[in-house]
């Protein structure tokens, strides 16, 4: 039986010839449960809806849907829901999902037309037999369950894919503006997880494109047992490496939130030669409700949120 350090530092040694000693940043711990953690800075604003329900003794699966429909009918925020960037063909398909603390999943893809695809990810959890629902038959299923269809278009999100069609050139920018995907983990005063994922997607994708956000295992996991991991930054890596899993069942061996984090991202680094024009970013939350943020290039951030109140951090990074 090997001990957590020695765990820590045998996986750690092996792939990046460095230990774990002096390298981690410090993560946070909260001051007790509830808390809430989220991605970049509109996680600020998801979070401090999620705190409210919890503080107020509401579960975790409230808190992180409530939390994360903020951004989603935000139109400043156009990586997420309402007025968002489309894809090439001028179409805005989202992805979201979301896990209960039972271990119960529910997801929706390629869903045009509904602002808040989380809340519909959260009914193919509750009301179907289904994990996940895709394109004309989610929307099918958001319209039955008495979601109104929508134009999420913007005069903005119109004004980015006219411009984008001039060059048509697919180049995502590494942390552009600061909001992508938002995943929120939330640990409530009972001691259970829940977390929830929801997106656009990578701007200008191709039609038809569905990216980890709302796979189970990539964009998000959760375990109440253990404690919780999110993703955003460019999905195809993340789901080439079953990400968010990655970082609960790291945990699940020892692993605090921020060295699991962070062996997520070596992953990544171990199996890709050229990341220049990469990044990806996990948060993650253990039973004990510390958090930790860590990504591949710096730029990320995410948003913490206990009774002491909401705080906006700087995450740690292989590339300075
Ligand atoms: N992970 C999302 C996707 O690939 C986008 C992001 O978080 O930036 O669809």
């Amino acid at each position: 039986m090997i001990t957590r350090r020695q765990f820590v530092n045998r996986s750690l040694a092996v792939t990046t010839g460095v230990t774990l000693t002096g390298t981690i940043q410090a993560s946070l711990k909260s001051k007790n449960l509830p808390v809430a953690v989220s991605t970049w800075d509109h996680g600020v604003p998801a979070n401090k809806e999620a705190i409210k329900i919890l503080l107020n003794g509401g579960t975790a699966l409230d808190a992180v849907e409530s939390g994360v429909r903020v951004p989603e009918a935000d139109p400043d925020v156009m990586t997420v829901g309402y007025g968002s960037f489309p894809d090439r063909d001028g179409h805005i398909t989202l992805d979201a999902c979301i896990m209960d603390e039972k271990g119960n999943a529910g997801s929706v893809s390629f869903l045009q037309h509904i602002k808040h695809p989380v809340s519909v990810a959260r009914k193919v959890m509750e009301d179907t037999p289904h994990v996940m629902l895709s394109g004309a038959g989610a929307l099918k299923f958001a319209l039955e369950k008495g979601f109104k269809k929508e134009e999420l278009m913007t005069e903005k999100s119109t004004a980015a894919w006219k411009k984008w069609l001039v060059k048509s050139e697919y180049k995502p920018v590494i942390n552009i503006e600061n909001h992508d995907t938002i995943s929120m983990l939330a640990v409530d005063k009972h001691g259970n997880l829940s977390g929830a994922c929801t997106t656009s997607g990578m701007a200008f994708k191709m039609h038809g494109r569905v990216g980890d956000s709302p796979i189970i295992g990539a964009g998000l996991y959760c375990d109440n047992e253990v404690g919780g991991a999110a993703a955003t930054g460019h999905g195809e890596y993340v789901m080439r490496t079953l990400g968010s899993f990655l970082v609960v069942e790291l945990m699940r061996n020892g692993l605090s939130p921020m060295e699991a984090c962070k062996e997520a991202v070596m992953r990544t680094v171990r199996t890709n030669k050229d990341l220049n024009r990469v990044q990806i970013g996990y948060i993650a939350v253990n039973k004990t409700g510390e958090t930790a943020g860590f990504s591949l290039h710096e730029g990320f951030s995410f948003a913490h949120s206990d009774k002491e109140g909401t705080t906006l951090n700087k995450a740690d990074s292989y590339l300075k």
